[in-house]
């Protein structure tokens, strides 16, 4: 028989009622046997008819427990649209004359059937009687039947009602459980984390909070409940101090606007009042469909311990900062506290050096020199090593020709390599550009150090100095190699550290500093490039300098070009302005620099005159007019920066007053030479920002003093 969806139905509903099984059932075996006597028939049953079997449930007077579908009488009770089915005498149904109920030992002659219905109109089974003689079934009989079948329909779905409210009970109590034991679950989550976690309902009252807010709040949760973020008890406060309002607090922040607020950092006191910091997150938790928060949910850190370490942290860094502020500003006073006498020494020596000597007076003048120019390189390069550790070294950008600049600064050292009688190369590769941008400062500065060393330390053999660019065309390589003394393996790299001398023995045979290398070495950094040394003792040393390539951009013009394309100044005319007197006005508060200085202008073609402090300078200059003035910057009372200050707006009105053509005033200003023993690159922006041109740093020999005076001669000229 095909499976039909109202078949389908139907042993769906069976299963339901879960009767298919041979188990009593009381209330069915009572109707049944009320049928009987209502009946009064020999057997009675209550049948159910699933897909190929009448299960017999409740019977009287037979031992059937089940017959096959197909040959059973109840099955056409259900094909009998609702209604009894009755079958009189089975010998003379065709249906049922070789049904084996009618033909066997049963002897069936006698069906009568009432078919079980449900409320929705499925049939079930039967309740039917069977008799082994003919009979029929008057009315009344017929009622009881279709009444009793009813009963039976009632009873199960009665179990049916009751079976399922007993499964929603049950469904119900594990639902119960589930959550119970998921609230558990989240409970023991939420109080294990290490995070404090607090709900606030919609108003901002706290709801609760987990064993992490109260160690970190220093509160119970009882002590919570009922807590707004507005309650002044939190004594909030900013990371700046100031409080911090309970409206903004980020939970309050989320309620309002219905948006997470995260990472916000704030103070609270403790009942204890000791301050506790915490970060904190914000979530709003919202209803399904409603776009007002119900609640909101707070997470936070406790970050005290991290923020006492980081301003530690922070004082530790301002306290170096200022170590190395102070340890700069000391270098600074004492380099100038050396400088100035030594400005006087040198200065004296010089000039004894001029005059008629026996030659005994001459060689301690001359130690006295090379010990005063000994003293210097150290106090110089103790300052340079001070400012490019304190960061205030700062590159200039230049257009050079390395090969040109190599040459010059191999001149410096050819006179010494004479007098040693050792061999001295300079040689630049034909591949190395001639215009590239750099700092031909630094980088003559570093190979000054490269061969004054490599001169100091040979005696036999000779110093070669060579120039080549990289494999890679990408950087200049110097190669600085002698056969001097050597240097031991494990000295290579500590040479480069400040004051190490390889033979540091107070015998040594060599005057140094111990800063040169690392100052060379820190310089090439500097400029992105590197030096090393390959060196074998006894033998020799190779010292290697690279600095990248900066090619010079297409538009750019060199500083000697502009010059020499300058209409109307042809080379020649330099030398013919060189002898023009300079009126020259010398401030200075030190006598014995005025009288070093007097010293040096003696038999210049310059006329001079000297004040001690700012208020003469600017006397004197308010009643003459001075093409340079030689300002000392430091000075008591007025200091150098605000005399030239002065000089300068005094200078100003005066052209005003001329009515001199703005372009040409250039050149009827004094040209101010700043003179401090300060070489900071901060002193020289001060001075440059007071006024004055140029800057000289202190000692000053009367070479340099005489050029730069040269120099302004020609171009004022
Ligand atoms: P210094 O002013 O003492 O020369 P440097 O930093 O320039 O300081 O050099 C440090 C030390 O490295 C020198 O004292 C010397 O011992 C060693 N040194 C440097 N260059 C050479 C070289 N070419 N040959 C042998 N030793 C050298």
């Amino acid at each position: 028989m095909p499976t039909t969806t109202k078949e389908q139905q139907r042993l769906g509903r069976l299963q339901s009622y879960g009767v298919l099984n041979t188990n009593a059932e009381p209330a069915l075996d009572d109707l049944v046997r009320i049928a009987q006597a209502a009946i009064d028939a020999p057997i009675v049953m209550i049948t159910f008819v699933d897909e190929s079997l009448v299960w017999v449930k409740s019977k009287l007077g037979s031992d059937i427990t089940e017959v096959p579908r197909d040959v059973s009488f109840c099955a056409h009770t259900l094909d009998n649209h609702g209604e009894i089915l009755e079958v009189q005498d089975a010998n003379l149904d065709e249906r049922f004359i070789a049904n084996p109920l009618v033909t066997g030992p049963t002897k069936m002659r006698f069906y009568a059937g009432a078919p079980l219905i449900t409320p929705d109109g499925l049939a079930l089974g039967t309740l039917c009687i069977f008799d082994q003689k003919p009979r029929s079934l008057d009315e009344p009989k017929r009622l009881v039947l279709s009444a009793l079948a009813r009963q039976v329909i009632a009873q199960l779905e009665l179990r049916r009602t009751a079976l399922s409210e007993h499964a929603i009970r049950e469904e119900l109590r594990q639902t119960i459980a589930g959550l119970r034991e998921s609230d558990d679950r989240y409970r023991s989550l939420v109080s294990a984390l290490d995070v404090g976690v607090v709900m606030q309902e919609h108003g901002g009252a706290i709801l609760t909070a987990n064993a992490s807010a109260e160690r970190i709040l220093g509160l119970t949760v009882d002590q919570m409940k009922g807590l707004s973020s507005m309650d002044p008890r939190w004594r909030s406060v900013r990371e700046d101090g100031t409080p911090f309002p309970g409206e903004e607090h980020p939970a309050m922040q989320s309620l309002s606007t219905g948006r997470p607020c995260r990472d916000v950092v704030m103070g609270v006191r403790k009942p204890d009042s000791t301050l506790t910091w915490i970060l904190i997150h914000s979530q709003p938790l919202f209803h399904a469909d409603e776009s007002q928060p119900y609640a909101v949910v707070t997470s936070f850190h406790d970050i005290t311990d991290a923020r006492n370490y980081e301003s530690g942290l922070k004082q530790d860094r301002d306290s170096a900062d200022q170590a190395s502020r102070a340890k700069s500003e000391f270098l600074a006073t004492m380099s100038h506290e050396i400088r100035t006498p030594l400005n006087s020494i040198m200065g004296v020596a010089a000039l004894l050096q001029e005059s008629e000597l026996e030659d005994d007076q001459k060689r301690l003048v001359q130690l006295l020199r090379r010990s005063g120019d000994h003293l210097l390189e150290l106090i110089t390069d103790v300052l340079d090593m001070t400012r490019i550790e304190a960061g205030h070294v700062e590159l200039v950008q230049e257009i050079l020709d390395p090969g040109e600049l190599l040459q010059r600064v191999g001149e410096i050292y050819e006179m010494r390599a004479r007098e040693k009688h050792i061999d001295y190369e300079i040689r630049a590769s034909d591949r190395v550009p001639t215009r590239v941008v750099g700092d031909p400062g630094r980088i003559r500065q570093v190979l000054v150090n490269l061969i004054g060393n490599a001169i100091k330390f040979t005696e036999s053999g000779g110093v070669r100095v060579t120039l080549d660019v990289s494999f890679d065309s990408e950087a200049l390589t110097f190669v600085v190699s002698d056969s001097g003394i050597g240097i031991p393996a494990d000295k290579i790299e500590s040479m480069f550290d400040p004051f190490v001398q390889v033979d540091g023995s107070p015998t040594r045979k060599e005057a140094g500093t111990g800063l040169g290398l690392a100052i060379s070495r820190r310089l090439a950094t500097l400029m992105n490039g590197s030096i090393r040394a390959e060196s074998q003792p006894g033998e020799g040393s190779r010292f290697y300098f690279s600095v990248p390539i900066i090619k010079v951009p297409e538009d750019a013009v060199t500083k000697t070009e502009t010059e020499s394309t300058q209409p109307g100044q042809p080379g020649g005319n330099t030398r013919s302005r060189q002898n023009r007197g300079l009126n020259i006005l010398v401030v200075d508060d030190n006598p014995d620099n005025l009288m070093l200085i007097d010293a040096f202008l003696k038999n210049s073609p310059h006329t001079w005159q000297c004040v001690n402090n700012g208020e003469n300078a600017i006397q004197k200059f308010a009643n003459e007019t001075f093409d340079v003035v030689l300002m000392d910057v430091q000075m008591p009372g007025m200091d150098g920066y605000a005399t030239t200050r002065q000089l300068r707006s005094l200078e100003e009105a005066r052209l005003k007053e001329s009515q001199i053509d703005p372009a040409e005033s250039g050149t009827r200003r004094a040209h101010i030479l700043a003179l401090t023993a300060n070489a900071f690159q901060e002193d020289i922006d001060r001075s440059l920002q007071a006024g004055c041109d140029a800057h000289l740093t202190k000692p000053i020999t009367k070479q340099i003093l005489l050029k730069n005076l040269n120099s302004i001669s020609v171009a004022t000229g």
